[in-house]
């Protein structure tokens, strides 16, 4: 993409959990193309995170990547003093963006979930992108914006996903809460829901395991899985000032999937 076919969102500045790899990682480096600023979060990776940082710099744009587990909600208020710290050493006290992306996947039918397994799904997909959300808006510029990631999961109901599809469904409904209280601070909240994206996300099933690629191109109506590259240019351009009316929406981006 070239930049100057893109509209620039220079000096603004975005967070985005786990963009180590997939789709946060693309949503980064698409954001950095257009002349923002990111500072993102890494959980196991801290490689792809440092080449994260370089590919973004061959950009143009300025990129840190910091270390946390979202599902760990005491570390939040450690985790925001490096943040603002960050914001600081860049000679800013406020962002603009914050993308809920960072989550991992967890396959247990029903009748077999533990309650262990349950909260660590619970932690990472909802409660943490609750209250990180909550501990970050005091740094968000007003007329900030906020992408939450669901999954097409909250619409279609595969078997081994309750809990991860409940927690998705559990931020959708906080986007919308999202949306009303921040309104008075121009602050919008959408949700992106992809439908299934060749990452590493479930050990990768959906890249490497050639019958469930086959299965998911058979169900979409463009004819194939998504890829990272199908999502981040799509969340930069919500982020754009040209997507300021969209508020308080599930967008789901699956190239038309089970229809
Ligand atoms: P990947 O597995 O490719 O990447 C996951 C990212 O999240 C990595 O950067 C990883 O960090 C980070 N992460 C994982 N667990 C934690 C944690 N406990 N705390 C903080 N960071 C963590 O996944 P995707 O890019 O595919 O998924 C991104 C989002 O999209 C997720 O919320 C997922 O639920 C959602 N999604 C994915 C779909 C898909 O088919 N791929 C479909 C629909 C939604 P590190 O690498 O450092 O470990």
């Amino acid at each position: 993409m070239e930049n100057n076919k893109v509209e620039r969102m220079t000096h603004k500045t975005a967070i985005i959990t786990g963009a180590s790899r997939g789709i946060g990682r693309n949503t980064a480096i698409n954001l950095a193309r257009r002349g923002v600023d990111v500072i993102f979060t890494y959980h196991s990776n801290q490689k792809e995170a440092e080449t994260l940082i370089r590919e973004v710099e061959a950009i143009g744009s300025k990129a840190v990547g910091l270390r946390l587990d979202t599902g760990d909600i005491r570390s939040f208020d450690g985790f925001v003093t490096n943040f603002r710290d960050v914001l600081q050493t860049w000679g800013r006290d406020r962002f603009d963006y914050l993308v809920n992306n960072a989550g991992n996947s967890l396959h247990v039918d029903f009748e077999k979930m533990t309650e262990i397994q349950f909260d660590e799904v619970v932690n990472v997909h909802f409660k943490g992108v609750y209250f990180l959300t909550q501990k970050l808006l005091p740094l968000m510029n007003d007329g900030g914006r906020i992408v939450n990631i669901s999954s097409g999961l909250t619409r279609v109901s595969v078997p081994g996903s309750s809990a991860y599809a409940a927690a998705k469904g559990a931020i959708e409904i906080l986007t919308r809460y999202l949306a009303k209280e921040l309104g008075p601070r121009r602050i919008t909240a959408n949700v992106v829901a992809p439908g299934a994206i060749q990452t590493d996300f479930s050990g990768g099933m959906v890249r490497d395991n050639p019958e469930i690629n086959k299965r998911v191109a058979e169900i979409t109506a463009l004819g194939r899985a998504g890829l990272p590259d199908d999502i981040g240019p799509m969340i930069a351009a919500l982020l754009s000032d040209e997507n300021r009316w969209v508020n308080a929406q599930r967008i789901e981006v699956s190239g038309g999937m089970a229809l």
